[in-house]
């Protein structure tokens, strides 16, 4: 398995990552080391959610914590049940604007930590930090989250990359980064045209030319691995998005290793 073994070297256990589902028709991604383990997003059915961390050797009981980046379907549509499950002991990390647009059912759950976007905060050994995104919700967050000298970063559903993220987003280890749609893909596609403007605009979701961008001029060379996701089924390829960040990282010269996560399987385990 791949893993950064010299600059590890002497580190107290494995961190790992992986990504179980991205795009629009669910996310989650799981980090754990030995003592915490924590989700991104619940977009999954709790059944589904199980299948998938269980394919990975890993218990959905056993969960530390949900945190959850905003409230649109493809990120929380199992969060309800998860958090009125009685074999689910994972605390529910929402931020305070987000977490009333969840149809709880009749009461909140009792397992909900709101906190305000921008925070850092500590689950178990992991460090977050909580930093606002540009999307089309009430307050959607992106994490990067530090853990045993390992920095990871997580930020889908983003119109574009401000500064402030970009510094976020800096000095990471790993990073999922999205490549929602390819430009020209979207345009001649099957999209209503207010759905197709929505998704080009600044709080829409991030194309694969400011992915490229972002690759060309701002993606450190610690990055030792790079996974894009929340492609777009209608208005991307993998094999394109593939090529484009193919190209960015020859560039830049770079060795960073990329992967593509996928909708329907969990991506490899990287371990750290
Ligand atoms: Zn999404
Ligand atoms: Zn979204």
């Amino acid at each position: 398995m791949f893993g950064c073994i010299l600059e590890c070297q002497g580190e107290a256990g494995t961190v790992k990552f992986c990504v179980l589902a991205s795009g629009s028709s669910g996310n989650a991604a799981l980090l754990a080391t030995e003592n915490t383990r924590i989700l991104v997003d619940a977009g999954l059915s709790m059944r589904e959610l199980r299948r998938r961390l269980e394919a990975i050797g890993e218990d959905l009981g056993r969960i530390d914590a949900i945190l959850i980046t905003h409230e649109h379907s493809d990120h929380v549509a199992g969060l309800p049940v998860l958090a009125r499950s009685e074999n689910v002991r994972a605390i529910i990390f929402m931020t305070h604007l987000a977490a009333p647009k969840i149809d709880w059912g009749e009461t909140q759950p009792p397992r909900l930590e709101m906190f305000q976007s921008g925070a850092n905060f500590q689950i178990g050994d992991i460090q977050v930090q909580s930093f606002g995104i540009p999307h089309d919700t009430v307050d959607p967050v992106g994490f990067c989250f530090a853990v045993q000298g390992v920095r990871i970063g997580v930020v889908t559903d983003l119109g574009y990359i401000p500064e402030s993220v970009k510094y976020h987003l800096r000095r990471t280890d790993l990073l999922l980064l999205e490549a929602n749609h390819d430009l020209d893909m979207l345009k001649v596609g099957p999209y209503p045209w207010s759905v197709k403007q929505r998704v080009m605009s600044r709080v829409g979701h991030l194309s694969n030319l400011v992915m490229s961008d972002f690759l060309m001029e701002d993606l450190d060379a610690s990055t030792s691995n790079l996974v894009l996701g929340h492609l777009s089924e209608q208005n991307n390829h993998p094999a394109i998005v593939q090529m484009i960040a193919t190209q960015a990282l020859e560039q830049r010269g770079l060795t960073t290793r990329l992967s593509i996560a996928q909708q329907r399987s969990p991506s490899e385990v990287f371990q750290y």
